[in-house]
């Protein structure tokens, strides 16, 4: 298989005379120029990537995180600061995975790259019970053998492929299923504190990435080989967005655009804004809760509620 490694040769396209065709490589151009700035942008907005960083790639073989390799290859040729990309693979050793595809494609474009093996695979077909979805514990998994190798080789930023729509999509999730607002953050330090981890495709659009991917001709590995499915929620939350998409088209940009601008002032969140200094005329300690609710009774001596 041919790969092309410059955003200047996207695609093989068809007959230049074509009519159909006219125009398109037009439209790649922009697309990729889109994309870098996109990236670049996300990348300096949350300073994702500094001078000396060695940057582990998290290549799945699928769209998104070819797509963010692609990009960070040839932002790094102009980057402002000297920073190191290795793309390192896990393979979970799903039935059918096609070990060739990843060392290809990787040796073809000439970053650095490493695939770990580990059988998470029987792992989560033993552990989960029948009819469930796997995906949790594998992606947990994945995790943990991939930021285990972060740690053992030094890795100061792991960088993952999630997406706009991502960011979003897991806004709701939290919203409607577990009373949260909160989300999937560009850069966040990982549980144990031993890692950052980084989003530079924050900014990018989901459908940006799969028209790119298309033209690029990236060797896609579906996912679900092992055949599982994404769990219903999440499907659910898809089929929402898609459906305000298509009603309102711009709407997930618009929320993704708000997921940056939150004013703890206009919510309801003590935590987040000191509401009980607000307007307070003295620094004399008020009431809590349980004092004013003392003093809740009816002319019967019973709770209001009652
Ligand atoms: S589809 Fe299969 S390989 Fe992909 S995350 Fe789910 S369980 Fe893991």
């Amino acid at each position: 298989m041919h790969y092309q490694a410059t955003v200047d040769t996207l695609l093989p396209l068809a007959e230049p005379t074509s009519r159909s065709h006219r125009g398109l490589p037009h439209q790649q151009h922009k697309l990729a120029k889109r994309l870098r700035h996109q990236v670049g942008r996300a990348i300096a907005d949350f300073g994702m990537i500094e001078d000396g960083d060695k940057v582990m790639v998290c290549l799945s073989g699928g769209k998104d995180s070819y797509t963010m390799l692609d990009v960070l290859l040839q932002l790094q040729k102009k980057a402002p600061v000297r920073f190191e990309l290795v793309a390192v693979n896990l393979d979970q050793k799903q039935p059918g995975f096609p070990e060739h595809v990843l060392p290809g494609y990787l040796q073809s474009v000439g970053v650095d790259y490493k695939i770990l093996e580990q059988d998470t695979y029987s792992v989560v077909t033993r552990v989960v019970p029948e009819g469930k979805t796997l995906c949790s514990l594998c992606s947990r998994l994945r995790r943990g053998a991939l930021y285990s190798y972060a740690e053992a080789e030094g890795f100061t930023k792991i960088a993952l492929g999630h997406h706009r729509d991502d960011l979003v999509a897991t806004f709701f999730l939290n919203l409607f299923f577990h009373a949260k607002l909160s989300g999937m953050p560009p850069k966040l330090r990982s549980d144990d504190g031993k890692h950052v981890v980084i989003r530079p495709l924050a900014y990018v659009r989901e459908d940006d990435i799969a028209v790119y991917a298309e033209a690029k001709q990236f060797p896609i590995i579906p996912c679900n080989l092992c055949g599982s499915q994404e769990n219903l929620q999440r499907k659910q939350v898809k089929r929402m967005l898609d459906q305000w998409e298509r009603e309102s088209p711009g709407r997930i940009e618009t929320i993704a655009r708000a997921l940056g601008d939150i004013r703890p002032s206009q919510l309801s969140d003590p935590t987040l804004f000191d509401f009980m200094s607000l307007g307070a005329r003295s620094g004399a300690p008020l009431p809590d809760a349980h004092a004013w609710l003392a003093g809740d009774m009816n002319e019967h001596g019973a709770d209001r509620d009652d």
